[in-house]
């Protein structure tokens, strides 16, 4: 048995996510977190009460290569690529959902799911004192 049994739930399941996937233009990874900051100058708008904050800040952030890369975004651009930043996370649930169809195929195609009990549980580990 090499290949998961295919039955009726799993191929819909796989087109399914196939299908999502195939509409996703871009993916965006990282976060945009938007804010509002005060600057240093004295007597700015920014200290008034209430105060005007500056911004907003729209910082794209993300890690290539072990570092943090952060760009600046303005408000036209952050429209523009939000459906990618969407995308991204909704890449994440297919994928989370493939992950967990798979994870009942190969349960299933190797008669696991019957025997739920069929791991191995380490014995001996409890060593008795004498006294
Ligand atoms: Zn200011």
């Amino acid at each position: 048995m090499g290949t998961p049994e295919p039955t009726r739930a799993w191929g819909a399941t796989r087109r399914g996510l196939a299908e999502a996937m195939a509409q996703l233009d871009g993916a965006l990874p990282g976060s945009v977190v938007v804010r509002h900051m005060r600057c240093g100058k004295p007597g700015c708008k920014c200290k008034a009460d209430p105060p005007a904050l500056h911004g907003p800040y729209i910082q794209w952030t993300r890690t290539v290569h072990g570092k943090t890369v952060t760009r600046l975004l303005s408000e036209t651009q952050l429209a523009r690529y939000q459906p990618w930043f969407d995308n991204a996370r909704r890449l994440k649930e297919l994928i989370a959902k493939l992950e967990i169809a798979s994870a009942h195929a190969i349960e299933r195609s190797e008669g696991w799911a019957a025997h739920p009990t069929n791991t191995t549980t380490p014995t001996g580990s409890s060593r008795r004192t004498s006294k």
